[in-house]
């Protein structure tokens, strides 16, 4: 089959490589319909989160389901599923708990410590050795392990695009503000108008927020914010975000600050020289703008990915100001049938970001195009099978 190979920074290439097959009684495997680009992605990309052998990438994907393992219960040949990103066994204690990115049994390089390089959380597909080593889904065919725990059915009244958001980029958002905890009436701040970020959005909407702000430098995706979650926007470049919040917010600033950005924040060439200096992968630029965003006794939550331990970390300001931190992967299988439910009643739509929609053999220009943020790259959803 065909599949888009990881082999260093900045070269992933469509190989020929064999099909995958089933290992486990409980894995299946599934012919992928729609599979997308993450930012996640884009750290391995970018050589921020380390892969040394050849890796098949991709988290985003959806399917119908080819082969079943003899252990396969809900499902069978034929049936059209989404599936989370995270792989999680459904019966340790973390699954049970519903905290699936910290399965104890998926990952081979688990543990407790969330250490740099060891002892990290639940597997992930596609997603470095340090993540499980499994093979992703931006391929004609993916096998998908603990399949009577992750896959969704989907029926064919939705079609691929307006589901496959409910892998990953939904979900997230929305964690980002149910950890938030809203009780209605507040003002959401969001940085990253990207896929992210425009998700976090519309979930804030949902939830209950009076008033939705998306921060950004690139006009064209605080174009599709504006659009598709009805925010409020302000560029970074010509306006400091802090200061227009507090003048929208009486002085206090926002309830609640998501960083949908991460470590890639934007970056200017000394912040690049202090970044090697310090050892760390990227920058806490988004997350210090974001403290310093929220109102006194808010809550910033952050789904964009951080990978190293960080200097200056402004623990004092955050102290100071005496805010709730929160943040890490989506638990995706805690919502996704409530979300799907959503999508279900036309409460939300999540396919109106999708920018590009390319055949699997364009994935490693797909790729360059929403690095580069080239060609008003909002979301590119590429399907293998035409
Ligand atoms: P993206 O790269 O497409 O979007 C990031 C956006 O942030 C861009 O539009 C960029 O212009 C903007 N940006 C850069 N610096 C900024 C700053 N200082 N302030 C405001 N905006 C800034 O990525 P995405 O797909 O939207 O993902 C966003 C983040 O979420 C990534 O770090 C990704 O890894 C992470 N993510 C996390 C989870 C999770 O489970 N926690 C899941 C999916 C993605
Ligand atoms: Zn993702």
């Amino acid at each position: 089959m065909k599949a888009l190979v990881f082999h260093r920074p900045k070269k992933v290439t469509l190989d020929n490589v064999p099909d995958p097959v089933i290992e486990r009684n409980n894995d299946i495997i599934l012919k992928v319909t729609s599979t997308a680009i993450c930012g996640s992605d884009l750290h391995i990309y970018n050589g921020l989160i380390p892969q040394v052998r050849p890796m098949i990438m991709g988290h985003e994907f959806m399917g119908v389901v080819e082969e079943v393992g003899k252990d396969i219960k809900h499902l069978k040949r034929g049936d059209r599923v989404v599936v989370p990103f995270p792989i999680a066994c459904g019966q340790c204690y973390f699954c049970e708990h519903q905290l699936s990115p910290h399965c104890e049994n998926s990952n081979s390089n688990y543990g407790p410590e969330g250490g740099l390089l060891r002892e990290k959380g639940a597997a992930l597909f596609g997603y470095t050795d340090l993540y499980g080593g499994y093979s992703g889904g931006q391929a004609e065919y993916v096998r998908v392990p603990y399949a009577n725990f992750g896959p969704r059915k989907i029926d064919n009244s939705l079609s691929d695009d307006q589901v496959l958001f409910l892998t990953d980029i939904f979900p997230t958002g929305w964690s980002a503000i149910d950890w938030a905890d809203l009780k209605g009436g507040e003002t959401v701040a969001v940085f990253g108008c990207g896929p992210v970020g425009v998700m976090a959005m519309k979930a804030a909407w949902i939830k209950g927020a009076k008033r939705v702000i998306g921060i950004d430098h690139l006009n064209y995706r605080m174009e599709v914010a504006q659009k598709s979650a009805k925010a409020e926007v302000i560029n970074f470049k010509e306006h400091d975000p802090t200061e227009i919040i507090r003048e929208m917010t009486g002085g206090r600033g926002a309830d609640v600050v998501v960083d949908a950005v991460g470590m890639e924040a934007d970056r200017t060439l000394f912040d690049k020289a202090a970044q090697f200096v310090h050892l760390e992968a990227g920058t806490l630029n988004a997350l210090k703008m974001a403290v310093r965003a929220v109102r006194r006794g808010g809550v910033v939550s952050v789904v964009g990915v951080y990978g190293t331990t960080y200097d200056n970390f402004p623990w004092g300001q955050i102290f100071d100001k005496g805010l709730r931190l929160v943040g890490g992967q989506a638990p995706v299988h805690k919502y996704i049938d409530e979300l799907l439910g959503l999508v279900r009643d036309k409460k939300v739509f999540l396919d109106d970001i999708i920018s590009h929609r390319l055949p699997l053999d364009k994935i490693s220009e797909a790729y360059h195009i929403f690095n580069n943020k080239e060609d008003n790259c909002m979301k590119v959803v590429l399907k293998p099978h035409g």
